[in-house]
């Protein structure tokens, strides 16, 4: 094992290492889910213990309500374990395609609605003081490919237009700040990155000890009445609510279904510890503005993680066959991108993650079933977005429901 070499790294990328894999993230120790003794009453059922089902269960907790959080795996090790974890508020889609999408005022409003959720969700962690690796960052959304600095230069311009913070930087000053070759770039504060699974444990731990109950069950039926929810576990239990949340990350429950919904496969690499002084200026979060693009972060531990190759998800056998071609172009992009880090790659894995084809997150009562809530397809924002569907929820829950809620319903139209 190479000096700095943690446990479970691998010396070289072989080819075991390059199976679904695993993040470099500290597995955070969680007591397990236990399997109900007998059926359950509760105001919320939340099904999924990921970081959306971990948001949703703190965030109604802490609103007084009797929740009880069910996974059928271990907490937190679906998509959750895979992500990269960088929080940010710019979407997948630019400001233009989205406005191109939705008209300026709804794309602004996602936009804004996305920067509120990173502050909000720094100041939940901040609040109850979680241990995560969190770290308020910068990000540099960079020229790449197809999108030249006119389209960065528009985009720019439009979320100047919506009052949306950044800086345009073009090639002279984006080579004298950063070191970087690329015709231009736009660098916006009020991002940050964080450990997924230290964040989702965090938060189901608060939770736990506000009293959430954390069973272990695969949800398997769902009969939604006027008052109430019955769901129906895989080992017979049932468990009754006045609602249930959906979040069960890129699999979704039969009586949920979306025409704007896909699921994609999406790879990545982290290094081995870099020296610091090898690591780009104020350790940005880094992300191209092509449509096929990559992204780069650093973290606390000095690493660098390099992700992208997205394709649409066949099934697993497909994303394990194509994650060593992934991962080697992956490493071979890193060693373009910053040649003066080292590319010794540590960990390589691979996951899937839901999206939407107009670019925007599934948040609220599934259609002819109101009683049942949902949140899916978020797209590379997952984080951000699950931070907003737990509150939007919690407003639901409340019968608190304000019109813009609209924009993420789960029937809305597919756009033109
Ligand atoms: C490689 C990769 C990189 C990513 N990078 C980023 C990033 O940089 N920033 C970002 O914000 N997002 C990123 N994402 C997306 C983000 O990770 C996901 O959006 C997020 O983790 C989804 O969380 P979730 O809780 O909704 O789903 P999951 O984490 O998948 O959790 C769902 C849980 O539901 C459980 N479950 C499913 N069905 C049932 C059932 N019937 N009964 C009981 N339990 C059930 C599962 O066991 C699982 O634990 C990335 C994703 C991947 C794969």
């Amino acid at each position: 094992m190479a000096p700095d070499q943690q446990p479970g790294e691998s010396e070289t990328l072989a080819h075991d290492d390059l199976r679904e894999g695993r993040a470099p993230w500290i597995h955070p120790d969680v007591p397990r889910f236990v399997a109900p003794r007998e059926s359950l009453t509760c105001d919320v059922a939340v099904v999924g213990a990921g970081i959306t089902g971990s948001l949703v269960a703190e965030h109604l907790s802490a609103r007084g309500l009797n929740v009880v959080l069910i996974d059928r795996e271990q907490a937190s090790h679906g998509s959750t374990a895979a992500s990269t974890a960088m929080l940010q508020w710019e979407i997948d889609r630019s400001l233009v395609e989205l406005t191109e999408l939705h008209g300026f005022e709804r794309a602004v409003r996602a936009y804004r609605l996305s920067l509120a959720a990173v502050a909000g969700l720094r100041g939940l962690i901040n609040g109850l003081g979680l241990a995560c690796a969190f770290r308020p960052r910068s990000t540099l959304y960079l020229a790449a490919g197809a999108a030249g600095p006119d389209d960065i230069a528009a985009e720019f311009a439009l979320r100047r237009r919506a009052g949306l913070p950044g800086r345009h930087l073009d090639f002279g000053a984006l080579r004298r700040s950063f070191d970087i070759d690329r015709a231009a770039a736009i660098l916006s504060p009020g991002s940050a990155e964080a450990d997924p699974m230290a964040l989702a444990g965090g938060l189901t731990g608060i939770a736990a000890g506000r009293g959430v109950r954390r069973i272990a069950g695969d949800a398997r039926d769902f009969d939604a009445t006027d008052r109430m929810v019955h769901i129906g576990l895989a080992d017979g239990h049932e468990i009754e609510a006045r609602h249930a949340v959906l979040a069960t990350g890129y699999v979704m429950p039969d009586v949920v279904s979306s025409a704007l919904h896909t699921v994609t496969s999406t790879f990545a690499i982290a290094t081995r510890p870099q020296s610091p002084a090898r690591l780009w200026r104020d350790r940005v979060l880094i992300w191209e503005a092509s449509q096929v693009y990559h992204y780069l972060r650093t973290t606390a531990d000095d690493r660098i993680i390099i992700g992208g190759g997205d394709e649409p998800y066949g099934d697993q056998d497909r994303r394990i066959g194509e994650a060593a071609g992934k991962h080697a172009a992956l490493r071979a992009m890193l060693s373009a991108f910053w040649p003066r880090a080292h590319g010794d790659i540590a960990f390589a894995w691979s996951g899937a993650f839901g999206q939407t084809a107009d670019g925007l997150p599934l948040i609220g009562p599934v259609p002819g079933r109101r009683r049942i809530l949902a949140a899916y397809g978020y797209g590379g924002n997952g984080i951000t977005f699950s931070f907003l569907a737990s509150r939007m929820i919690g407003a639901m829950i409340a019968g608190d429901a304000a019109p813009w809620h609209e924009d993420f319903a789960l029937d809305r139209d597919r756009p033109r």
